[in-house]
């Protein structure tokens, strides 16, 4: 698409060659930032700075769409409405009444300890293994089937992977509700920088996680991005050291359009 100008106009097509480069090169830069970008559909990568993208490392509350999914599984794709006073979230004055949706894109952690109440690790296990990823060890304890801890480690590039497939089932049951979760989060949720620095829409999820890097902060924020929202061909998922998922979610917003030309 950009042929035409290179000819008509060299020095414009490379002084902007030239800014993507030193943009990227300023995040590369920053040891604190990690990222990979891949083709959604072909699930390959076309951007990568990460030190060791397959070593496992616990990813927190990105692991949330795939334990909905297998709750769902055993319960018909019907998902339940519980209440969040706050008690044990993050959010201290509590999510209120609160469905699927709203729990991921808030990443409510009592909406998913009651709803992990009644999936085992080995029905999580199952449902991971057809996304690609390595399922949670047996005898884990039910925090860990929705991202605390360090218990359940995962490589980033599975992780990246298995939102590239998630993206792709976005119309089957169960994963249709998980996607409005999605869209959500990216708009008035954890993630919504992402939602802020773009027009069109995106699919979204934060994480934060026990930190793993040395020296030690005291977490680490990771947000995976599917754009554009209605057919994912990118999926982008960044790590910070030190931050919180959603500080990572506006690392993203920053990196996707310098990185693909989103808008
Ligand atoms: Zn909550
Ligand atoms: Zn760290």
């Amino acid at each position: 698409m950009t042929v035409g100008h290179a000819f008509a106009c060299p020095y414009n097509q490379v002084a902007r060659r030239l800014a993507v480069l030193c943009t990227v090169a300023v995040f590369a830069a920053n040891a604190q930032t990690s990222y990979l970008l891949l083709d959604a559909t072909r699930k390959t990568v076309i951007a990568i700075d990460w030190r060791a993208a397959d070593a496992p490392v616990p990813v927190g509350s990105l692991v949330k769409p795939f334990t909905a999914i297998a709750y769902g599984q055993r319960h018909r794709m019907r998902f339940p409405v519980f209440e969040c006073t706050g008690a044990d979230c993050w959010l201290k004055t509590g999510h209120g009444r609160i469905g699927l949706a709203a729990a991921i894109a808030h990443s409510c952690n009592s909406y998913f300890r009651q709803l992990a109440a009644d999936v085992t690790p080995a029905d999580v296990g199952e449902v991971v293994d057809r996304f690609g990823l390595r399922g949670p060890p047996a005898d884990c304890d039910r925090d860990t089937l929705f991202g605390v801890g360090s218990a359940w480690r995962l490589s980033p590039l599975d992780v990246a992977r298995a939102y590239a497939e998630l993206a792709a089932r976005r119309v089957e049951p169960g994963v249709a509700e998980v996607i409005e979760g999605m869209r959500l989060s990216a708009s008035v949720g954890t993630a919504a920088a992402v939602g802020r620095a773009l027009r069109s829409s995106a699919l979204a999820k934060t994480g934060t996680a026990p930190c793993s890097h040395s020296p030690k902060a005291a977490g680490d924020g990771y947000a995976v991005v599917a754009y554009p929202g209605d057919s994912p061909r990118y999926i982008l998922l960044v790590e910070v050291h030190g931050v919180v998922g959603s500080q990572a979610a506006e690392t993203a917003a920053r990196l996707l359009p310098v990185l693909t030309g989103a808008r």
